[in-house]
């Protein structure tokens, strides 16, 4: 175990939403940690240009905006460690504990910054033929299908994002959706609908994706949800667009979360159902989920926790609110 060392702030998470809040815990003095994990970057690193972060007229490359945010937060003294947390204990207003393989760190408070990860369907082919065909990244993978049949799985506007990015490279593309009516917004459907090359293919439900001789995606099985017929829809490529899920599973039942998993924040704020818990980005976002909005709402809280910390000295008894009176501290966090 590491030596018992109380940090002021521990960020748990290294996207955008992460590195905002260590820039500005970092230039408040509060020397943050971040336990960015071993693939740090967040989604961001999966991505090519970024068009739509302000700042960026030319655009950026996702890595490389990430590479940016991560030392511009270094600059004013963040620490970071390379490594996934494996456990986290979080306390009500008193010492939070993250657990990375043998060693422990310990924060008078913690911010939540673990991002979200794509959905699958859990269908036989789709972890074999990853990066052989099948992809959870339009954006990044789009390009290698030039001239290809393509199909994306889904019916919401991650779907209908892209598939009208993927159409610019593909043949031919079909979206594919379980249900005849879509949950996406009508202007990324008609968008959609007016590329030549996209057509619709409802109500399917994808059962398999089919390897070819070569060991890449030769087809989509699918499965007919009205009928129940069984058909293939033969594709070079396939795209499953199906949403997201919080990274959220390391402070399952510690938090207050939603029924799909995100963490829940007060109105207007980053503050938990615990306090000196913060979360942000897209653990809690489940609507816009932008690299501008996570980092917007890393910003706020690292402002949350500087002032929890600031005005009310942490204590296992505390019970912090702002304007709340401030409490006595506990023989563990007195300086
Ligand atoms: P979403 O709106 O939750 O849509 C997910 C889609 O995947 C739904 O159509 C759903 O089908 C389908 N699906 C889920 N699980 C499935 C399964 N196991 N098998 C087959 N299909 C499955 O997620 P999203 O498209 O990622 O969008 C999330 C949020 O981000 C939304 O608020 C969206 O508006 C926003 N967003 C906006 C933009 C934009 O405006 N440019 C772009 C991307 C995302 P059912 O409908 O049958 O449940």
């Amino acid at each position: 175990m590491s030596e018992n060392k109380v940090e002021n702030l521990i960020i748990l998470g290294g996207g955008p939403a992460g590195y905002t809040a260590a820039l500005y815990a970092s230039r408040a003095n509060l020397e943050p940690l971040v336990i960015e994990g071993f693939q740090w970057g967040g989604q961001l690193q999966n991505t090519t240009d970024v068009e739509n972060y302000p700042g960026y007229p030319e655009g950026i490359m996702g890595p490389e905006m990430m590479n940016e945010f991560r030392t511009q937060a270094e600059k004013f003294g963040t620490r970071f460690l390379t490594d996934d947390a494996t456990r986290v204990e979080l306390s009500e207003g008193g010492v939070q504990r993250v657990i990375v393989g043998d060693d422990e760190y310990a924060a008078k408070a913690i911010i939540l910054a673990m991002g979200a990860e794509p959905r699958r369907l859990g269908i036989p082919g789709e972890m074999e033929l990853a990066g052989r065909g099948v992809s959870t990244c339009g954006v990044c993978d789009g390009a290698f299908f030039k001239g290809e049949k393509v199909a994306v799985i889904g019916g919401g506007d991650s779907a209908m994002e892209d598939s009208i990015f993927i159409s610019k490279y593909a043949s031919e593309l079909d979206v594919v959706h379980r249900r005849d009516e879509f949950r996406a917004s009508k202007i990324m459907l008609d968008r959609a609908a007016e590329q030549p090359n996209i057509s619709f293919k409802t109500p399917y439900v994808p059962e398999e994706f089919v390897a070819g001789e070569d060991g890449k995606v030769r087809a989509v099985r699918l499965r007919n949800a009205d009928t129940g017929a069984e058909s293939e829809l033969e594709v070079g490529g396939a795209f499953v667009a199906i949403g997201h899920i919080p990274r959220s599973e390391l402070v399952a039942g510690q938090v207050a979360t939603d029924d799909e998993g995100y963490v829940l924040t007060d109105a207007g704020s980053t503050r938990t159902d615990k306090d000196g818990v913060f979360a942000v980005g897209d653990l809690v976002d489940r609507t816009y989920r932008q690299a501008v909005t996570a980092a917007g709402t890393g910003c706020m809280g690292a402002l949350d926790a500087e002032w929890y910390l600031r005005d009310t000295p942490p204590s296992p008894e505390a019970h912090w609110r702002p304007g709340g009176e401030p409490v006595e501290v506990a023989p563990e966090l007195a300086h």
